[in-house]
């Protein structure tokens, strides 16, 4: 699911905090059932305020409860070396987003155990809070009854073996562990993912039919739809990674790309070294100091009537946009890089001179041809 749409929140633990729109849907809809349905079923003597005081405060406390949960996930991952970027609520609940997989089996596992281990200590501390106060405070006996409950369902449902799912995330270091095959261990963690989610789905639309839940039913169709979708997702990303590792910026930057002064006009560019030479990528360089790059795709984009009048630099992508690469780097985090400040190449840089270029397409292209391949 793409997470555009959402609010930054601010940071907790150095970690932005994020909320989808679609979060507002599902708050609502938590309110409502406790409010509207459950307290005053439970609890027909409260007078009608308290059903949505006591409502309002158990839905953010849930919520509050999924965060905890998150961060949970987040901080073993960061000790474990695994950076967690951001976490996102939106309508199925939260989402940690690394910056990477984990290297290490023992390193998933801990993280991926973290967040369903949260979600019972959680439900036990509220289990404990409804003992004490049982017979005692009933309204906040009643909340800290459906908190219990409720984060004891999420770590349950969590725990599920389907990829991308928390036990989806153990099968997979369990198997990695016990194989020392990652991407085998993907492959049979997704596929498993992708089985649950039709499960739900069948399981969602049979509850609709035949037992005339249309709501719990379609919803848990739904549900199943976006785990199917997410696993499909995580296979693919997984089989991405697999096909760049190992790869690193000085494998594919392209190193010939001459250096050009900044003020000959494009016209000059085109006739003197891209019709003489066929080079695609230029490094514009004002007496070896580095002003920006040209790229085929920038000449392209000026407009071909003014090409004796624009000078180079005035298209080029100058240094100060320009984020660099090292030699060492990984291509999938470069790839990523870009992706995330959407540009499309990179200097590769070393020892503060430019060695190479990187261009997007080109990386591309080296994924798709790998890929195919199988490597
Ligand atoms: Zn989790």
């Amino acid at each position: 699911m793409k997470m555009g749409s959402a609010f930054n929140l601010g940071k907790v633990f150095g970690i932005q905090f994020r909320l989808h729109y679609t979060w507002f849907i599902i708050f609502i809809l938590v309110t409502f059932s406790l409010s509207w349905q459950m307290f005053p079923a439970d609890y027909p003597h409260w007078p009608q305020f308290l059903y949505w005081v006591v409502g309002i405060v158990t839905s953010l406390l849930f919520f509050a409860s999924v965060v905890a949960h998150e961060l949970a996930h987040s901080l073993v991952g960061r000790v474990n070396d695994i950076p967690v970027r951001s976490i996102t609520l939106f309508i199925f609940g939260g989402v940690a987003q690394m910056t990477r997989e984990a290297t290490k089996a023992s390193a998933e596992l801990k993280m991926a155990a973290a967040g369903p281990a949260c979600s019972l200590v959680i439900g036990g501390l509220f289990g404990l809070l409804w003992l004490f106060t049982q017979g005692i405070i009933e309204p906040i006996a009643a909340m800290a009854y459906w908190l219990a409950y409720i984060n004891v369902i999420l770590a349950a449902f969590n725990l599920i073996p389907g990829f991308p799912l928390d036990g989806g995330r153990v099968f997979r270091s369990l198997l990695w562990r016990f194989t020392g095959n990652y991407k085998r261990s993907t492959r049979i963690a997704t596929q498993v993912g992708r089985g649950v989610g039709y499960l739900f789905i069948f399981g969602g639309i049979s509850i609709a039919f035949l037992l005339h839940d249309w709501f719990s039913g379609l919803w848990l169709a739904f549900i199943g739809w976006f785990l199917e979708n997410a696993a499909s997702a995580s296979y693919r990303q997984a089989q991405w990674q697999e096909a760049l590792r190992g790869v690193t910026a000085s494998q594919v930057m392209t190193s010939s790309c001459p250096v050009v002064p900044p003020n000959i006009t494009l016209n000059q560019l085109v006739q003197e070294h891209i019709f003489t030479t066929g080079y695609s990528c230029f490094l514009v360089a004002d007496e070896g100091k580095l002003e920006g790059i040209l790229t085929l795709h920038d000449i392209k984009a000026a407009s071909p009537q003014n090409r004796d009048m624009i000078p180079v630099k005035e298209i080029m992508t100058p240094v100060s946009q320009l984020k660099v690469a090292y030699p060492g780097q990984d291509a999938l985090s470069i790839l990523e890089q870009m992706g995330e400040s959407d540009i499309n190449q990179m200097p590769v840089v070393s020892e503060g001179r430019v060695i190479g270029l990187i261009a997007r397409d080109n990386l591309i292209r080296l994924l798709h041809t790998r890929f195919e391949l199988g490597t």
